[in-house]
């Protein structure tokens, strides 16, 4: 495991950054879900955004609510289309037909869990 030090400092900074960004994503996901639930109910697909490292991504993620279920269980997993992976930052945890869900390493981890929705505990 690597230790931040002045030499990779830049690194771990751009880590944070696209690390921030797939959390605004979650957020955003979030929101949708529970008002997807609120307003029509529990339904049997949902049409996610991708939560991504790539600021341009605007891509939609379909997926059941047992995976979103599932993504949401770990404060470092994310949901994002196929091949969606920034390898520096994430391991791929899971590949499924139309979505990949992948789990944060180093300070991009601790990024995730500082903005983790706090609804929702690690239960693993
Ligand atoms: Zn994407």
């Amino acid at each position: 495991m690597r230790q931040l030090t002045a030499g990779d400092s830049m690194d771990d900074r751009n880590a944070e950054r696209m690390a921030l960004n797939e959390a605004v994503f979650r957020a955003a996901n979030e929101q949708l879900h529970g008002d997807l639930e609120a307003f029509t109910g529990s339904q049997s697909s949902y049409s996610m955004m991708c939560e991504c490292a790539l600021i341009e991504c605007e891509q939609m993620v379909e997926m059941d609510e047992a995976a979103y279920t599932r993504v949401r269980s770990k404060r470092v997993w994310f949901l994002v289309w196929p091949e969606h992976v920034v390898p520096e930052i994430e391991d791929i945890v899971e590949r499924s037909e139309g979505f990949w869900i992948v789990e944060k390493v180093g300070a991009a981890a601790s990024v995730a869990r500082s903005t983790a929705p706090e609804e929702r505990g690690e239960r693993a």
